[in-house]
C-alpha cells in the first residue's frame, strides 16, 4: 500500500480551511513527512498520521514550509521518543533547522541529524539501514536558495508468476511456487530441472511519486517525474495572475498542468493554493484540466492512493 495525506494545502500563511505545508506519505507502514509547516502536529492528529515517523523532508526554507518541526520535535520529546529523527533539506538546512530546534527547548532528548542534500543525490538509507524496495531521488527546482524536490521511487518488481504454466509442467503447488516466483531455478521429484524464465513474466515497474515543493514550472521536474504515477506540483496562482506567478517563483495550475503532460505523469494533484482558492478551487482545477485532464487539487485530510500502473 502507498498513500498520501495532505496536512496543508495553503501558500503562504493559513486559511480557516486549509493549513499550511505538510504532506505525509505512508509505503507498507513507514511515514514520510514532506514539509512540516506550522500547525502541522494537530493536522497529523486531525488525520490519523502517525507520530512515529523517522524523516521529515524540506524543500526549502520559507517559514510556511517548516516552522512546525518546532512544536512537532518538542511534542514527540514529550512522548519520550528514543528513536532518532533524520531532517533532510538543501544547503542551509544545517543552521536553520538547529536553531529552530534550540527554540523553546532546553534540550531535545532524542538525537535529531540533519543532512544536507543537493540535486541528484540518491538517498538510500535510513537511521536502520537500506530502504527497503524504494530510494529517495532529490532534484532541483526553480524557487531561489537551492530549492529542491524529492521524488521517491520503488525498485522494479518480480514478474508475474504464471499459475497456468506451472500447473501445466506439472509442478506441484507449493515450495517450489514459490522459489520459481522468486527467480530460482528447481528440481522436481522426477529428475527434470526447470528455470525461472519459463514461468515468471517481465519484470514489473514499481511506483514513483514526485513532491515538487515551491517551484516554477522546469525542466528538472519533467525529467525526475517522467511516468509518474503521481505528480505533487505546487499551483499558487490561477491564469489571472501568471505573471505574479513569474515574479514570486510560483507556477500556475497551468503550468502545472503542462509539466505534468510533458513528464506523461498518470495523476497530478494541485496544492499551494493562494488564500484566495481556500474555498473554492475550481478555478485551478478548470484551467489544469484543459491541458491535463487527471487533475484535481488538494484539500486538507484528502489522501490519494496510488496503485501499481500494472
Ligand atoms: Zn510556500
Ligand atoms: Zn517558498
Amino acid at each position: 500500500m502507498l498513500s498520501v495525506t495532505f496536512l496543508g494545502t495553503s501558500a503562504a500563511r493559513p486559511t480557516v480551511e486549509r493549513n499550511v505545508s505538510a504532506m505525509a506519505l505512508v509505503r507498507e507502514g513507514e511515514t514520510l513527512l514532506f514539509e512540516c509547516g506550522e500547525g502541522t502536529q494537530r493536522q497529523m492528529m486531525r488525520y490519523g498520521v502517525s507520530f512515529a515517523l523517522g524523516e521529515i523532508f524540506f524543500t526549502h526554507f520559507h517559514a510556511d514550509h517548516f516552522l512546525g518541526v518546532i512544536g512537532l520535535v518538542r511534542t514527540l520529546g514529550l512522548q519520550a521518543r528514543a528513536e532518532p529523527l533524520r531532517l533532510y533539506g538543501p544547503k542551509g538546512a544545517n543552521k536553520l533547522l538547529t536553531q529552530a530546534l534550540q527554540l523553546g527547548v532546553e534540550r531535545v532528548p532524542f538525537n535529531v541529524e540533519i543532512e544536507e542534500v543537493k540535486p541528484g543525490a540518491v538517498l538510500r538509507m535510513t537511521e536502520n539501514g537500506q530502504r527497503d524496495g524504494y530510494e529517495i531521488d532529490v532534484f532541483g527546482t526553480e524557487h531561489g536558495g537551492g530549492s529542491v524536490g524529492y521524488a521517491l521511487r520503488e525498485h522494479q518488481r518480480r514478474g508475474r508468476f504464471d499459475v497456468e504454466k506451472a500447473r501445466a509442467a506439472g509442478i506441484p503447488e507449493g515450495p517450489l511456487w514459490g522459489k520459481l516466483s522468486k527467480g530460482e531455478p528447481i528440481e522436481l521429484a522426477d529428475g527434470r530441472q526447470l528455470t525461472p524464465d519459463r514461468f515468471v513474466g517481465p519484470k514489473r515497474p514499481g511506483r514513483l511519486v514526485v513532491f515538487t515543493g515551491d517551484t516554477r514550472p522546469c525542466a528538472s521536474v519533467v525529467d525526475a517525474a517522467q511516468g509518474a504515477d503521481l505528480l505533487i506540483h505546487e499551483a499558487t496562482f490561477g491564469e489571472e495572475e501568471k505573471d505574479r506567478a513569474k515574479e514570486t517563483g510560483h507556477a500556475t495550475a497551468r503550468e502545472a498542468a503542462q509539466v505534468a503532460l510533458a513528464a506523461r505523469a498518470r495523476r497530478l494533484v494541485l496544492s499551494h493554493v493562494s488564500a484566495r482558492y481556500s474555498l473554492s478551487a475550481e478555478e485551478l482545477v478548470t484551467e489544469a484540466r484543459l491541458v491535463f485532464p487527471e487533475t484535481v487539487v488538494a484539500r486538507d485530510g484528502m489522501t490519494v492512493e496510488v496503485p501499481y500502473s500494472e
